[in-house]
Protein backbone atom coordinates (compact mmCIF):
# COMPACT_ATOMS: atom_id res chain seq x y z
CA UNK A 1 0.00 0.00 0.00
CA UNK A 2 0.35 3.51 -0.04
CA UNK A 3 0.97 5.43 3.07
CA UNK A 4 1.60 8.77 4.77
CA UNK A 5 2.31 8.62 8.21
CA UNK A 6 1.59 12.44 10.12
CA UNK A 7 3.80 12.26 12.85
CA UNK A 8 6.23 10.21 11.02
CA UNK A 9 9.69 11.48 12.10
CA UNK A 10 8.37 10.73 16.13
CA UNK A 11 9.29 7.77 17.62
CA UNK A 12 5.88 5.51 16.99
CA UNK A 13 6.15 6.96 13.24
CA UNK A 14 9.55 6.18 12.35
CA UNK A 15 8.83 2.45 13.83
CA UNK A 16 5.57 2.36 11.62
CA UNK A 17 7.49 3.70 8.61
CA UNK A 18 10.42 1.21 9.41
CA UNK A 19 8.01 -1.36 9.65
CA UNK A 20 5.94 -0.75 6.14
CA UNK A 21 9.05 -0.31 4.17
CA UNK A 22 9.48 -3.48 5.04
CA UNK A 23 6.78 -5.34 4.10
CA UNK A 24 7.48 -3.12 0.60
CA UNK A 25 4.61 -0.41 0.96
CA UNK A 26 5.66 3.49 -0.02
CA UNK A 27 5.85 5.71 2.65
CA UNK A 28 5.97 9.22 2.91
CA UNK A 29 6.07 10.97 5.95
CA UNK A 30 4.94 14.29 6.87
CA UNK A 31 6.71 16.12 10.10
CA UNK A 32 7.55 19.26 11.36
CA UNK A 33 9.93 17.87 13.67
CA UNK A 34 8.40 19.99 16.66
CA UNK A 35 9.03 16.72 18.56
CA UNK A 36 10.55 14.44 15.97
CA UNK A 37 13.43 14.26 15.07
CA UNK A 38 15.19 13.75 11.31
CA UNK A 39 17.90 11.25 13.52
CA UNK A 40 14.72 8.70 13.32
CA UNK A 41 14.15 8.71 9.72
CA UNK A 42 17.59 9.48 8.60
CA UNK A 43 18.23 5.14 8.22
CA UNK A 44 14.80 5.23 5.73
CA UNK A 45 16.38 7.85 3.31
CA UNK A 46 18.12 5.21 1.78
CA UNK A 47 14.89 2.92 0.39
CA UNK A 48 13.72 4.15 -3.23
CA UNK A 49 10.13 3.84 -1.49
CA UNK A 50 10.38 6.15 1.50
CA UNK A 51 10.05 10.16 0.90
CA UNK A 52 9.92 12.89 3.22
CA UNK A 53 8.40 16.13 4.02
CA UNK A 54 9.43 18.62 6.95
CA UNK A 55 6.05 20.87 7.50
CA UNK A 56 3.01 21.19 9.70
CA UNK A 57 -0.43 18.89 8.68
CA UNK A 58 -1.83 22.76 9.46
CA UNK A 59 -0.31 23.31 6.00
CA UNK A 60 -3.38 22.60 3.80
CA UNK A 61 -2.24 22.05 0.05
CA UNK A 62 0.92 20.19 1.46
CA UNK A 63 -1.36 17.79 3.21
CA UNK A 64 -3.51 18.00 0.41
CA UNK A 65 -1.06 16.70 -2.07
CA UNK A 66 0.18 14.01 -0.07
CA UNK A 67 -3.15 12.61 1.42
CA UNK A 68 -3.72 12.27 -2.58
CA UNK A 69 -0.87 10.08 -3.09
CA UNK A 70 -1.35 7.20 -0.77
CA UNK A 71 -4.01 4.66 0.27
CA UNK A 72 -3.91 4.91 4.00
CA UNK A 73 -3.40 8.03 6.29
CA UNK A 74 -1.98 6.95 9.74
CA UNK A 75 -2.37 10.03 11.74
CA UNK A 76 0.02 10.18 14.46
CA UNK A 77 1.02 14.02 14.62
CA UNK A 78 0.28 15.25 17.97
CA UNK A 79 1.85 17.07 21.15
CA UNK A 80 2.63 13.94 23.37
CA UNK A 81 4.47 13.31 26.45
CA UNK A 82 2.39 14.77 30.22
CA UNK A 83 5.82 17.14 30.52
CA UNK A 84 5.04 19.35 27.13
CA UNK A 85 0.98 19.00 27.72
CA UNK A 86 1.39 20.52 30.81
CA UNK A 87 3.67 23.45 30.11
CA UNK A 88 2.28 24.21 26.72
CA UNK A 89 -1.75 23.74 26.76
CA UNK A 90 -2.70 26.31 23.98
CA UNK A 91 -0.48 24.02 21.94
CA UNK A 92 -1.43 20.83 22.71
CA UNK A 93 -5.25 22.02 22.21
CA UNK A 94 -4.85 23.17 18.89
CA UNK A 95 -2.05 20.69 17.40
CA UNK A 96 -4.52 18.03 18.32
CA UNK A 97 -8.03 19.61 17.37
CA UNK A 98 -6.58 21.42 14.14
CA UNK A 99 -4.45 18.48 12.86
CA UNK A 100 -7.24 16.09 13.21
CA UNK A 101 -9.74 18.43 11.65
CA UNK A 102 -7.58 18.95 8.73
CA UNK A 103 -6.38 15.38 7.90
CA UNK A 104 -10.24 14.19 8.08
CA UNK A 105 -11.46 17.16 5.88
CA UNK A 106 -8.57 16.34 3.64
CA UNK A 107 -8.92 12.79 3.67
CA UNK A 108 -12.67 12.85 3.14
CA UNK A 109 -12.40 14.47 -0.48
CA UNK A 110 -11.09 11.38 -2.14
CA UNK A 111 -12.26 8.93 0.71
CA UNK A 112 -8.86 7.77 2.20
CA UNK A 113 -8.59 5.56 4.93
CA UNK A 114 -7.22 7.34 8.36
CA UNK A 115 -6.27 5.79 11.17
CA UNK A 116 -6.45 8.10 14.16
CA UNK A 117 -3.88 7.46 17.27
CA UNK A 118 -5.53 8.25 19.93
CA UNK A 119 -4.26 7.59 23.41
CA UNK A 120 -5.40 5.70 27.07
CA UNK A 121 -5.53 9.36 28.40
CA UNK A 122 -9.07 9.24 27.44
CA UNK A 123 -10.13 6.96 29.96
CA UNK A 124 -9.13 9.31 32.52
CA UNK A 125 -9.55 8.66 36.34
CA UNK A 126 -11.89 5.87 35.76
CA UNK A 127 -11.20 2.77 37.80
CA UNK A 128 -13.68 0.56 36.21
CA UNK A 129 -10.28 -1.61 34.94
CA UNK A 130 -9.30 -2.96 32.76
CA UNK A 131 -10.59 0.35 30.33
CA UNK A 132 -13.09 -1.30 27.82
CA UNK A 133 -13.40 0.75 24.62
CA UNK A 134 -16.75 0.98 25.08
CA UNK A 135 -16.25 2.17 29.20
CA UNK A 136 -17.47 5.42 30.43
CA UNK A 137 -14.23 8.54 29.84
CA UNK A 138 -13.96 9.86 33.36
CA UNK A 139 -11.89 13.34 32.86
CA UNK A 140 -11.21 15.66 35.62
CA UNK A 141 -12.20 19.36 35.46
CA UNK A 142 -11.19 22.04 33.03
CA UNK A 143 -9.16 23.92 35.74
CA UNK A 144 -6.54 21.05 35.68
CA UNK A 145 -4.16 21.41 32.84
CA UNK A 146 -3.82 17.73 32.19
CA UNK A 147 -7.33 16.53 31.37
CA UNK A 148 -6.72 19.07 28.12
CA UNK A 149 -4.82 16.57 26.46
CA UNK A 150 -7.59 13.31 27.12
CA UNK A 151 -10.09 16.07 25.80
CA UNK A 152 -8.38 16.90 22.78
CA UNK A 153 -7.99 13.58 21.66
CA UNK A 154 -11.48 12.65 22.87
CA UNK A 155 -12.54 15.34 20.21
CA UNK A 156 -10.94 13.75 17.76
CA UNK A 157 -12.03 10.15 18.30
CA UNK A 158 -15.34 12.12 17.99
CA UNK A 159 -14.41 13.81 14.81
CA UNK A 160 -13.39 10.69 13.27
CA UNK A 161 -16.13 8.50 14.23
CA UNK A 162 -19.01 11.55 13.28
CA UNK A 163 -16.76 11.61 9.74
CA UNK A 164 -17.43 7.47 9.10
CA UNK A 165 -21.17 7.83 10.45
CA UNK A 166 -22.37 11.10 8.30
CA UNK A 167 -19.85 11.00 5.31
CA UNK A 168 -19.02 6.87 5.06
CA UNK A 169 -15.08 7.68 5.73
CA UNK A 170 -13.05 4.66 6.37
CA UNK A 171 -11.81 5.51 9.91
CA UNK A 172 -10.21 3.74 12.32
CA UNK A 173 -9.61 5.16 16.43
CA UNK A 174 -6.86 3.53 18.10
CA UNK A 175 -6.15 4.01 21.84
CA UNK A 176 -2.76 3.88 22.50
CA UNK A 177 -1.25 2.55 26.06
CA UNK A 178 2.58 3.71 26.67
CA UNK A 179 4.26 2.91 24.42
CA UNK A 180 8.11 2.02 24.88
CA UNK A 181 10.93 0.89 22.90
CA UNK A 182 14.49 2.40 21.48
CA UNK A 183 14.82 6.01 20.40
CA UNK A 184 11.73 7.25 22.62
CA UNK A 185 13.53 10.19 23.78
CA UNK A 186 12.89 11.33 27.57
CA UNK A 187 12.47 14.86 27.08
CA UNK A 188 8.79 14.94 27.14
CA UNK A 189 9.17 12.95 30.24
CA UNK A 190 8.00 9.78 29.57
CA UNK A 191 8.96 7.31 32.60
CA UNK A 192 11.12 4.34 30.88
CA UNK A 193 13.88 6.51 29.02
CA UNK A 194 14.17 8.71 31.99
CA UNK A 195 14.55 6.01 34.33
CA UNK A 196 16.66 4.25 32.53
CA UNK A 197 19.35 7.45 31.56
CA UNK A 198 18.85 8.45 35.62
CA UNK A 199 20.16 4.66 36.08
CA UNK A 200 22.85 4.71 33.62
CA UNK A 201 24.67 8.22 34.99
CA UNK A 202 24.05 6.98 38.49
CA UNK A 203 21.47 9.90 39.03
CA UNK A 204 18.53 9.57 41.55
CA UNK A 205 15.50 7.70 39.84
CA UNK A 206 12.73 10.02 40.35
CA UNK A 207 9.13 8.48 41.00
CA UNK A 208 6.59 11.00 40.73
CA UNK A 209 4.17 10.51 43.78
CA UNK A 210 4.75 7.70 46.33
CA UNK A 211 4.98 5.44 43.49
CA UNK A 212 2.18 3.59 43.62
CA UNK A 213 0.39 4.03 40.59
CA UNK A 214 0.45 1.55 37.93
CA UNK A 215 0.88 1.56 34.03
CA UNK A 216 1.13 -1.46 31.33
CA UNK A 217 3.84 -0.91 28.83
CA UNK A 218 3.67 -1.80 25.20
CA UNK A 219 6.42 -2.22 22.82
CA UNK A 220 6.54 0.19 19.93
CA UNK A 221 7.02 -2.86 17.67
CA UNK A 222 3.50 -5.20 18.98
CA UNK A 223 1.77 -1.01 18.82
CA UNK A 224 3.01 -1.39 15.02
CA UNK A 225 1.63 -5.02 13.89
CA UNK A 226 -1.23 -3.55 15.48
CA UNK A 227 -1.39 -0.53 13.47
CA UNK A 228 -0.51 -1.98 10.20
CA UNK A 229 -3.02 -5.24 11.32
CA UNK A 230 -5.96 -2.75 11.49
CA UNK A 231 -5.31 -0.46 8.99
CA UNK A 232 -6.10 -3.49 6.27
CA UNK A 233 -8.90 -4.78 8.23
CA UNK A 234 -11.90 -3.83 6.46
CA UNK A 235 -13.82 -4.54 9.92
CA UNK A 236 -11.75 -2.36 11.88
CA UNK A 237 -13.67 0.93 10.13
CA UNK A 238 -15.55 3.06 12.11
CA UNK A 239 -14.34 1.19 15.18
CA UNK A 240 -12.17 1.87 18.48
CA UNK A 241 -9.21 -0.24 19.57
CA UNK A 242 -7.06 -0.22 22.76
CA UNK A 243 -3.57 -1.42 21.30
CA UNK A 244 -0.94 -2.19 24.61
CA UNK A 245 -0.12 -4.97 26.65
CA UNK A 246 -2.43 -6.38 29.63
CA UNK A 247 0.00 -9.06 31.00
CA UNK A 248 3.11 -6.81 32.45
CA UNK A 249 1.26 -4.16 34.87
CA UNK A 250 3.41 -2.72 37.72
CA UNK A 251 3.65 0.09 39.82
CA UNK A 252 6.26 2.79 38.92
CA UNK A 253 8.07 2.17 42.45
CA UNK A 254 8.77 -1.02 41.48
CA UNK A 255 9.56 -0.13 37.53
CA UNK A 256 12.35 2.29 38.75
CA UNK A 257 13.78 -0.68 40.97
CA UNK A 258 13.61 -3.21 38.12
CA UNK A 259 15.60 -0.46 35.86
CA UNK A 260 17.92 -0.16 38.51
CA UNK A 261 18.38 -4.03 38.56
CA UNK A 262 18.71 -4.39 35.15
CA UNK A 263 21.45 -2.26 34.65
CA UNK A 264 22.75 -3.01 38.14
CA UNK A 265 22.55 0.94 39.32
CA UNK A 266 23.70 2.23 42.54
CA UNK A 267 21.55 4.79 41.90
CA UNK A 268 19.06 5.78 44.79
CA UNK A 269 15.54 5.95 43.88
CA UNK A 270 13.45 9.67 44.80
CA UNK A 271 10.22 10.38 45.40
CA UNK A 272 9.16 13.82 43.93
CA UNK A 273 5.91 15.41 44.43
CA UNK A 274 3.20 15.91 41.41
CA UNK A 275 3.10 19.38 42.34
CA UNK A 276 7.19 19.59 42.07
CA UNK A 277 7.45 17.31 39.32
CA UNK A 278 4.47 19.17 37.31
CA UNK A 279 2.27 21.57 39.06
CA UNK A 280 0.37 22.37 42.07
CA UNK A 281 -2.68 20.14 41.97
CA UNK A 282 -1.52 17.43 39.06
CA UNK A 283 -3.89 14.72 38.76
CA UNK A 284 -2.15 11.53 38.12
CA UNK A 285 -4.20 7.99 36.51
CA UNK A 286 -3.96 5.54 39.56
CA UNK A 287 -4.65 2.63 37.58
CA UNK A 288 -4.00 1.77 33.43
CA UNK A 289 -4.81 -1.79 32.12
CA UNK A 290 -6.28 -2.28 28.41
CA UNK A 291 -8.86 -4.41 27.79
CA UNK A 292 -7.80 -5.98 24.84
CA UNK A 293 -10.35 -8.41 23.57
CA UNK A 294 -11.48 -6.45 20.88
CA UNK A 295 -8.03 -6.77 19.64
CA UNK A 296 -7.64 -10.31 20.23
CA UNK A 297 -11.07 -11.13 18.35
CA UNK A 298 -10.27 -9.07 15.43
CA UNK A 299 -6.44 -9.44 14.55
CA UNK A 300 -5.37 -12.08 16.90
CA UNK A 301 -3.13 -9.99 18.82
CA UNK A 302 -0.41 -11.10 21.37
CA UNK A 303 2.00 -8.63 22.90
CA UNK A 304 5.33 -10.61 22.10
CA UNK A 305 7.64 -8.07 23.90
CA UNK A 306 7.30 -7.98 27.78
CA UNK A 307 8.50 -5.79 30.51
CA UNK A 308 12.20 -7.21 30.78
CA UNK A 309 12.66 -7.60 27.45
CA UNK A 310 11.75 -4.27 26.73
CA UNK A 311 13.85 -2.74 29.55
CA UNK A 312 16.78 -4.40 28.01
CA UNK A 313 16.25 -3.20 24.86
CA UNK A 314 15.76 0.38 25.97
CA UNK A 315 18.91 0.01 27.81
CA UNK A 316 20.91 -1.73 24.95
CA UNK A 317 19.71 1.75 22.85
CA UNK A 318 21.06 3.92 25.34
CA UNK A 319 24.16 2.78 25.90
CA UNK A 320 25.03 2.68 22.17
CA UNK A 321 26.53 5.90 20.65
CA UNK A 322 23.48 6.63 18.77
CA UNK A 323 21.21 7.54 22.15
CA UNK A 324 20.98 11.27 23.49
CA UNK A 325 19.02 13.37 25.94
N1 LIG B 1 6.81 9.27 36.11
C1 LIG B 1 7.73 9.20 37.14
N2 LIG B 1 8.98 9.70 36.92
C2 LIG B 1 9.35 10.26 35.72
C3 LIG B 1 8.41 10.32 34.68
C4 LIG B 1 7.14 9.81 34.92
O1 LIG B 1 7.45 8.70 38.23
O2 LIG B 1 10.52 10.69 35.61
C5 LIG B 1 5.47 8.69 36.34
C6 LIG B 1 4.29 9.54 35.91
O3 LIG B 1 3.89 10.43 36.94
C7 LIG B 1 3.23 8.49 35.60
C8 LIG B 1 4.04 7.30 35.07
O4 LIG B 1 5.38 7.51 35.52
O5 LIG B 1 2.56 8.09 36.76
C9 LIG B 1 4.04 7.20 33.55
O6 LIG B 1 4.43 8.46 33.03
P1 LIG B 1 4.60 8.74 31.48
O7 LIG B 1 4.81 10.23 31.34
O8 LIG B 1 5.63 7.85 30.91
O9 LIG B 1 3.22 8.32 30.83
P2 LIG B 1 1.69 8.59 31.28
O10 LIG B 1 1.20 7.27 31.73
O11 LIG B 1 1.66 9.62 32.35
O12 LIG B 1 1.05 9.05 30.01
Amino acid sequence: MKALITGGAGFLGSHLAEALLARGDEVYVLDNLSTGSIENIEPLKASPRFRYTIDSVMNEPVTAELIDRVDVVFHLAAAVGVRLIVESPVNTIETNVHGTEMVLKLANKKKKKVLIASTSEVYGKSDTVPFREDADLVLGPTSKGRWSYACSKAIDEFLGLAYHKEKRLPVVVVRLFNTVGPRQTGRYGMVIPNFVKQALLGHPLTVFGDGSQTRCFTYVGDVVGALVALATHPDAVGQVFNIGNDGDEISILALAERVKARTRSQSPIELVTYDKAYEAGFEDMPRRVPDLTKLRTLIGYEPQVHLDEILDRVIAFFESDKARA
